[in-house]
């Protein structure tokens, strides 16, 4: 076999829901020949997968997909993780499989997979960054990870032909491999995605109570709100795990924040105008000059603004036009609350390239501004 053929071989995923099927298809997709077994412990969410054509055959026990593995991928929530890391480590395994999870978070999972690794396997860790705030296998796509960076946590005693022989496996995500430490992960991810999560899901609380007040709040909340809160309707068991895992790096920030917080209220408290300024304007600052292009931790969104007049049929007036040079949309919907956000109709794509496709088409056939709101 030359390097860069497709690979033979059993796969086990073990949790198929988004991350689980999206892998499942990444993989079969660049090695057509490869078995894809799957095992899950909701057998509606197994029969699905099989349905959908995500996975060539479910098993009703995890040892039955799992002794004649050739790799073995664990997508189930974290804690679950560790879980199966204990299982598996119970089980014959083949001696050269490689076990490899797609967790949030990585210090707890690759401290349990020292009993994998004490008895010869090899286990690696892993994260691919990038994902949706849907769950289950139904959402599950084989572009999903599509250049969003696939971080890898080998240990230094890590085989270094395993961890290669992983990536040849994964190849099909076409994400941008690096490696780093379990705890520079749980660091990293905990600043720009698990620390957001606590703060989009208390910013939702804050409206819910709000609400119970002042009931104009939730259609007021329907526009910029919902969008920059979208992270708070992921599934609160993925998020009960990772916040529990990632509790010492969440305890910190939070710690961070208050002081932050209480810096801020003193400058309101004290209408300090140039305190007040720099805060926002420094914020400004840092985030205009992130990455556009790149795809980061949390789930990146391809939204289309487009500032149409208000008249009954322009919805399908658009998408009409976008039907004409098959652009497919995930979702479509007409902004009430329009203030700091550019035009009325918002559009939805899955990916970048579709997005950019809709907005020259929109140009070319209307004379409607559009902002991808970046
Ligand atoms: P999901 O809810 O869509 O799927 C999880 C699946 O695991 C479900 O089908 C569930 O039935 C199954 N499961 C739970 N316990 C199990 C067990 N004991 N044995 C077998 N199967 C079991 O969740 P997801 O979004 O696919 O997330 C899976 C993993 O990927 C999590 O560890 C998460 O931290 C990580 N991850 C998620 C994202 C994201 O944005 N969703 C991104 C990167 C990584």
């Amino acid at each position: 076999m030359k390097a860069g053929d497709p690979l033979k071989g059993r796969v086990l995923i073990v949790g198929l829901g988004l991350i689980g099927g999206s892998l499942a298809l990444c993989i079969k997709h660049e090695h057509p020949q490869a078995k894809i077994i799957g095992y899950d412990i909701n057998k509606k969410q197994a029969r699905l997968a099989i349905m959908l054509g995500v996975v060539d055959e479910i098993v009703d026990d995890l040892e039955m997909g799992a002794v004649d593995a050739d790799l073995i991928l664990i997508a189930t929530p974290v804690k679950k993780i560790e879980k199966m890391i204990e299982l598996l480590s119970q089980l014959p395994l083949k001696k050269r499989v490689i076990i490899s999870d797609a967790g949030s978070t990585k210090m707890e999972i690759v401290k349990k997979a020292v009993s994998l690794t004490e008895k010869g396997y090899t286990f690696i860790g892993g994260h691919p960054m990038a994902g949706s705030h849907k769950s289950g296998v139904q959402a599950a796509k084989s572009i999903l990870f599509e250049n969003a960076f696939y971080l890898l946590t080998p240990e230094a005693d890590t085989d270094k032909e395993a961890v290669e022989r992983l990536k040849v496996w994964l190849k099909g995500t076409k994400a941008k491999f690096l490696q780093v430490l379990p705890q520079e992960h749980d660091y990293l991810t905990g600043v720009i995605s698990h620390f957001p999560h606590v703060i989009a899901a208390s910013l939702v609380h804050q409206a819910e109570r709000t609400s119970q007040h002042q009931s104009l709040v939730t259609r007021l909340a329907a526009g910029g709100f919902r969008d920059i809160t979208r992270i708070a309707s992921s599934s609160p068991d993925m998020w009960r795990d990772i916040s529990l895992h990632n509790k010492d790096v969440l305890l910190q920030l939070l710690t961070e924040w208050q002081e932050e917080m209480a810096r801020v209220t003193n400058m309101l408290a004290n209408e300090n105008e140039d305190d007040i300024f720099q805060y926002f304007s420094q914020a400004k600052r840092f985030r205009d000059e992130m990455p556009v292009k790149e795809k980061g931790a949390i789930p990146a969104f391809y939204d289309l603004f487009v500032d149409v007049p208000d008249y009954p049929g322009v919805i399908s007036e658009i998408t009409g036009y976008l039907a004409k040079e098959k652009i497919n949309l995930t979702n479509i919907r007409i902004r009430e609350t329009r203030e700091e956000v550019f035009g009325i109709l918002v559009i939805s794509f899955q990916t970048e390239e579709d997005r950019e496709r809709a907005e020259k088409c929109i140009r070319h056939y209307t004379n409607y501004d559009t902002s991808t709101g970046i």
